[in-house]
């Protein structure tokens, strides 16, 4: 493997550069969007807002409207893709190792030297405990640490043109980990990761400030997303960490590399951050599970309309009607039917129970791979039994379509495909990324296989939800959808 740079030649040509690096990367003002996992810090930030949006409180803001854009502070490539992809830029392409830790890979000496001001502190701690790998969190501690150590807390994030927030505003929820088990232990194996790399370095901080920084970086973490929405990072935005969850947001998080942008999905009166919401979890999960992941993770319980709806429940996990003809999502603990009065039996109760109790077995089981055949197991004991929109029925299909795609079965990918559109727009909403990302590979499947006019259909529609979720200039519809949907379209001409 050919290796960059020496390291002692980058601190010549970035003697200049490099300090001002790291103020340029991360304070970019105005910037970005993306999904945020921490809660609002304080009155301090309240009363910011409100200002704020007193002054934008004019101008209303329409859906598909791109409301803020940011660089992260900090950001970690996911150590499994440490020799496929880029360390700064996160592109994955051919890649080429930095020659003194031999841990980082790097697309360009552009993006190496991008990095240096940062990595050349890094670096060593890498080398020190080399080949180990670096778990993930605790090399995202370590940059923090050098950051901050740099000035980092004088960095702000711009979520208005006159509104930031810097590191320290970040909630820190100290006093809930410091009475979390599960937190405390995670903590301490990170800690012993960092005096392994970083030694008696000065720049350790005590337990207390770690614990403070810990906590900052877990309840406002994002998972950076690659275009197909798988997660490749974990980044800090100061800027977008302003905003709040709700299960039924009216904002969302997409990303251009490092880069986060925030997008309105529905219209919304002004720019006033109190009422902008994305949503830091999957939504294709019951109430009690998505108030179970947010109270553990983030530390709050979620009062949207949805989680109080008890009717989503139900739904999320309906069992079909005894009646053939009827079409009611079924709360299997009732007795009847509530729309034909059809009864429910004990013997169909348990054969409900059966298939959900195998499904979720499966998908755990799952969980980093899926295989086809499992899955089609699964689907065919949920048949007549559990309702198509039931969330574990739906899950179920996208772990086929996915594994179908993975071993080129279009024809099958396909059906579960588009079996899975109608459960996608009613759990994830009309303008969802990952609806626009079913459609788009709907569609590129349909193109494959020169079913060209379902093809236009589906790539046009994923092309309306897109350019709202990821924006008109975004290079996902530039590089992908934008010429498909032409050769599909110059195909169907001729
Ligand atoms: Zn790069
Ligand atoms: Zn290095
Ligand atoms: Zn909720
Ligand atoms: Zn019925």
């Amino acid at each position: 493997m050919p290796t960059f740079l020496r390291t002692q030649e980058f601190d010549q040509l970035l003697a200049a550069f490099s300090s001002a690096a790291l103020t340029s990367a991360t304070a970019t003002k105005n910037s970005t969007n993306t999904r945020c996992t921490s809660k609002k810090s304080g009155k301090q930030v309240n009363r910011n807002m409100k200002s704020a949006a007193a002054r934008n409180g004019t101008k209303a803001i329409k859906r598909g409207a791109r409301i803020l854009t940011e660089k992260p502070f900090a950001f970690v490539l996911q150590s499994k893709y440490r020799k496929e992809r880029c360390d700064n830029c996160l592109k994955a392409c051919k890649v080429l190792k930095c020659a003194n830790c031999q841990y980082v890979y790097y697309c360009s000496r552009e993006c190496q030297m991008q990095s240096w001001s940062v990595h050349k502190i890094e670096c060593p701690f890498l080398k020190r405990i080399y080949p180990r790998i670096v778990p993930d969190a605790a090399r995202m501690l370590c940059k923090l640490i050098i950051l901050l150590d740099k000035g980092g807390d004088l960095v702000r994030g711009y979520y208005t043109d006159t509104c930031s927030r810097r590191f320290r505003d970040l909630m820190s929820h100290y006093g809930e980990i410091k009475n979390d088990v599960r937190r405390l232990e995670h903590l301490e194996s990170l800690y012993a990761v960092l005096q392994d790399m970083m030694g008696e370095s000065v720049i350790v901080p005590n337990l207390t400030e770690l614990t403070s920084i810990y906590g900052r970086l877990i309840t406002n973490g994002f998972s950076i997303l690659d275009p197909e929405m798988n997660s490749i990072a974990t980044a800090i935005y100061l800027g977008v960490s302003v905003t709040d969850h709700s299960c039924k947001p009216n904002a969302v998080a997409t990303f251009e590399g490092t880069t986060l942008h925030i997008h309105a999905i529905e219209d919304i009166e002004c720019l006033d951050w109190s009422k902008i919401f994305i949503s830091y979890i999957d939504l294709l999960n019951t109430p009690a599970q998505r108030r179970a992941e947010l109270q553990e993770n983030y530390y709050f319980l979620c009062i949207c309309t949805k989680c109080t709806d008890v009717q989503e429940t139900q739904e999320m996990l309906a069992a079909v009607c005894a009646n053939k003809n009827c079409r009611e999502l079924v709360d299997i603990n009732l007795n009847n039917c509530m729309r034909c009065g059809a009864g429910v039996s004990p013997k169909q109760r348990n054969v409900y129970n059966e298939a959900l109790a195998m499904t979720k077995t499966h998908l755990e089981n799952m969980k980093d791979v899926a295989y086809l055949d499992v899955c089609k197991l699964c689907l065919a004991k949920q048949k007549g039994v559990l309702h198509p929109f039931n969330v574990w029925h739906l899950k179920t299909l996208d772990a086929a379509f996915e594994a179908a795609i993975d071993v080129s079965k279009w024809t099958e990918a396909l059906e579960f495909g588009i079996e899975l559109v109608p459960g996608f727009r009613k759990y994830y909403g009309d303008w969802h990324p990952l609806l626009g990302m079913l459609y788009l590979k709907i569609g590129k499947i349909q193109l494959y296989k020169s079913e060209l006019k379902e093809a236009i259909n589906n790539l046009r529609e994923a092309q309306k939800i897109l350019q709202i979720t990821h924006g008109r200039d975004h290079s996902l519809l530039r590089e992908q959808l934008q010429p498909m949907l032409a050769q599909a379209l110059a195909e169907n001409a001729a």
